[in-house]
């Protein structure tokens, strides 16, 4: 069969091109049930299996403890923004956001409608470190400055901005910060399951599933279940993560075959070894592609080294001006939607789990190339 392009996405993104063909395999008929996973009720035996296989996958792949809830949900993060106030501002009114780019911007945003929200921390200014200089959103706010009031129900951070491609290395302990009464949200949309991570340091992990864990339509949330039950009045009963964990994520119709194609991911990921063996891929196909960034004067990525994403590259031409010619040169050679988000301009590379290495020497290739064509 004729290899696929590579797909640099930031998603929807590259899928495991053996997840595609199971899929394509099972289409008409799952397990000889007669019936597309599309076609099943979401109440029979046969999705009942599928939704639970994935769950437990889930659990073990990101070890989650058995105090947490895993829900499969609508809405995407952008819905998220709201549901977490919504259902963590029952009791106190009080949030604190951290602030590191533009996802983080639009959740703090988004919560100001349901709760008493302050920003704790913010990277939208220059950071003036080592005598020199990081522009706003490069960079994150070390969490010893981090100013977050005694009786915040939460403190809300972004751990991997896709659009400035800025990563949080770990989550900080909340409990060693003096605000041992906050839990943790954390927006994990863009690095979730590409790295192991401490679940136990956060009370609500939420991440729409179309970049590692799947297609659109499924939002993954991790609560931790003693922060069930104190919903907003004006929370919607199908939006209350009490109900869906009580309900075992079918309180309403669930997004079924987005569930089914990310159970499959992440069987491909058991299959790879698992979040520590994926950590050591990203961490070499990220370095491989930063690398040559720090050698070359003719491409350059702002962000600071100790934040730099291993997910989303974001890098600028030295003239704008060769952009246009950049992508068309890519799309002929087979590396596909490298334009960057219009609010930084330039190129992003997205190098999800199911990007391969190959594929980021593809486009260190080309970009060696271009700069010997151009520079
Ligand atoms: N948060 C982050 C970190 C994202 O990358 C995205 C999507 N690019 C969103 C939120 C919004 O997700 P959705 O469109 O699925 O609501």
């Amino acid at each position: 069969s004729q290899a696929r392009p590579w797909n640099f996405s930031a998603g929807p993104s590259v899928l495991p091109e053996s997840v595609l063909r199971q899929a394509a395999a099972e289409m008409l008929d799952w397990h000889g049930s007669g019936m597309s996973v599309m076609e099943m009720s979401h109440r029979g035996k046969e999705f009942g299996q599928i939704c639970s296989e994935a769950e437990a996958d889930l659990r073990q792949l990101l070890n989650v403890p058995d105090d947490y809830a895993v829900l499969f949900m609508q809405g995407g993060a952008i819905a998220a923004n709201a549901l977490v106030p919504m259902n963590l501002l029952g009791r106190s009114d009080a949030a604190d956001y951290v602030l590191s780019g533009s996802w983080s911007v639009k959740s703090e945003k988004e919560a100001r409608r349901y709760g008493d929200i302050r920003v704790a921390a913010s990277s939208g200014t220059v950071l003036e470190s080592d005598g020199q200089q990081w522009q706003p959103w490069t960079w994150v706010p070390d969490a010893a400055s981090w100013q977050v009031r005694p009786d915040a129900a939460y403190v809300h951070l972004c751990s991997n901005e896709t659009i400035g491609g800025v990563e949080f290395s770990d989550w900080p302990d909340l409990a060693a910060l003096g605000a041992s009464d906050a839990v943790l949200t954390v927006d994990a949309s863009s690095n979730i399951l590409s790295r192991p991570m401490d679940v136990s340091r956060a009370g609500v992990i939420f991440a729409g599933a179309q970049k590692n864990a799947g297609p659109a339509g499924v939002t993954l949330v991790i609560v931790r279940r003693d922060l069930l039950g104190h919903a907003q009045a004006a929370c919607p009963s199908a939006f209350d993560f009490a109900n869906v964990a009580k309900e075992g994520s079918c309180f309403n119709t669930p997004p079924t075959y987005s569930i089914y194609i990310a159970g499959l991911v992440f069987k491909w990921l058991k299959e790879q070894g698992g979040l520590a063996e994926i950590e050591k891929r990203n961490i070499a196909k990220s370095a491989l592609l930063y690398d040559y960034l720090a050698q070359t004067g003719f491409y350059r990525n702002p962000v600071h080294p100790n934040f730099r994403s291993r997910m989303n590259v974001p890098f600028t031409l030295h003239d704008a001006a060769l952009d246009a010619e950049f992508l068309s040169g890519a799309t002929a050679r087979g590396l596909l939607q490298l334009k960057g988000h219009k609010s930084v301009g330039g190129m992003r590379a997205s190098i999800y789990n199911a990007m391969p290495i190959e594929g980021v020497q593809a486009l260190v290739d080309y970009m060696k190339e271009f700069e010997r064509t151009h520079g």
